[in-house]
């Protein structure tokens, strides 16, 4: 009870949400594609503007020291927040979709040839593809796909198989962005350890909902993007493991990823410099760190009870309504709620949605293979934060029957 006190008032840090759309209280639920900012977030990121803007790591002067302290500090709560063993293995990022792209080119890139094979789900977001089939081309490598079944979870009867010498990395999402399935994945990192095969995951959809232990986990590779845990866009990170990350060139070449620079030979960076080249985003890393503090603060075991019931609780509400059909009905899911309603494309729902103020994503959620899978075009998919409401529900259900009465 207690718990549910402290977050339900939550909302109220976040100034966004007090805001009227088209006549109606704005309901947001669309935190899958991008959360909303915490007032200190914004205010740590205009803070940096104001006060303390200056490039980091080489200058003396007092500005540039304290940039370079603040996007230091938040490296470590980085590193804290994913439990890694040290900082030099938290590389900041434009978001997910870099770190995979980082990988996929200065780790595995060097490894492939034809004949080897890059291993995925059917689950995964565009980002944890694309890169991989660019990488296996430029290789004559084969994309491998582990299948799904009709529930959304990972059929994994074929797995022996899939995790064979040939395949040179795992790169698999924790939790599905367009259905909401939890995957099970220390069982699946420990599974390909047994074969020797890295594991990279995609943790995109996962951190804004739930404690993520990279030690515990023993995956090489941990991914994640800051704009969809309430912080900035443009900014994420990388958690590789020290062992590997120390073994991978750098994937791109300039300022601060070097030591020294002569035309005869250039001498990289120590770790995790030499994977950041060029003026990072100072502000973006300032308020990762922020939003880091602030997850930390309402707990987030806080965060993954509360937005249980909220998705249970619309679980339940949608499951028994005439006309709507859930897509992803995993044992374990995590704050995406994606449904089809009989009739009606869900280009049309997301409209009818607006029209009350209710934000919800329609289309295929950059996951296009998962809308194959099921042979639809899209869905509408609403997506749980911890500044949800149980009346958010309310008002999901709410536009439901709307659409359908209009659809009548
Ligand atoms: N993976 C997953 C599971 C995602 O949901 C997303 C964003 N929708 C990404 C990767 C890519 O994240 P970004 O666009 O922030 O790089």
């Amino acid at each position: 009870m207690t718990i549910e006190l402290n977050i339900v008032e939550r909302w109220r840090d976040f100034p966004i949400l007090n805001q009227q759309v088209n006549g109606h209280p704005l309901v947001y639920l669309d935190s899958a594609a991008s959360s909303q900012k915490p007032r200190c977030v914004i205010d740590a990121v205009a803070d940096y503007y104001r006060e303390d803007n200056a490039n980091i790591h080489r200058g003396v002067h007092q500005l540039s020291q304290r940039a370079t302290d603040a996007y230091e500090g938040a490296r470590e709560k980085v590193r804290g927040f994913v439990n890694a063993a040290v900082v030099k293995e938290i590389v900041f990022v434009r978001g997910a979709t870099e770190a995979i792209n980082l990988v996929a080119q200065s780790f595995v890139r060097p490894q492939l040839s034809a004949g080897d094979t890059v291993l995925v789900s059917q689950l995964e977001h565009h980002a944890n593809i694309v890169p991989w089939q660019m990488v296996c081309e430029q290789t004559g490598a084969t994309l491998q796909v582990i299948p799904m079944t009709q529930s959304g979870e990972l059929d994994l009867s074929g797995i022996d198989e899939l995790l064979t010498g040939s395949a040179k990395i795992l790169a698999i999402g924790h939790v599905s962005n367009a259905l909401g399935t939890v995957n099970p994945i220390k069982g699946l990192i420990a599974k390909a350890h047994d074969k020797g095969i890295p594991v990279l995951i995609d943790g995109a959809q996962a951190v804004p909902h739930m404690a993520v232990d990279v030690q515990d986990l023993d995956c090489d590779f941990y991914v994640f993007s800051g704009h969809k845990m309430f912080a900035p866009t443009g900014i994420g990170a990388l958690y590789g493991k020290r062992s590997i990350l120390e073994q991978m060139p750098p994937w791109q070449g300039g300022g601060d990823m070097i030591l020294s620079v002569s035309f005869e030979h250039t001498q990289y960076n120590d770790l995790p410099y030499k994977f950041e080249a060029g003026t990072p985003n100072i502000a973006g890393t300032i308020g990762l760190g922020m939003a880091i503090d602030y997850m930390q603060e309402v707990g987030i075991d806080n965060i993954a009870a509360h937005e249980h019931n909220l998705l249970v609780a619309a679980t339940e509400r949608l499951e028994v309504m005439e006309g709507v059909n859930i897509i992803g009905t995993a044992a374990e899911k995590a704050s995406v709620l994606s449904f089809m309603i009989e009739g009606v494309h869900p280009h049309d729902v997301g409209t009818i949605f607006d029209q009350q103020g209710v934000a919800i994503r329609t289309g295929h959620h950059c996951a296009q293979p998962v809308m194959q899978f099921y042979e639809i075009p899209a869905t509408a998919r609403a997506s749980f934060a911890f500044y949800n409401k149980l009346s958010d529900v309310d008002a999901l259900v709410a536009s439901i029957e709307k659409v359908q009465e209009m659809f009548a």
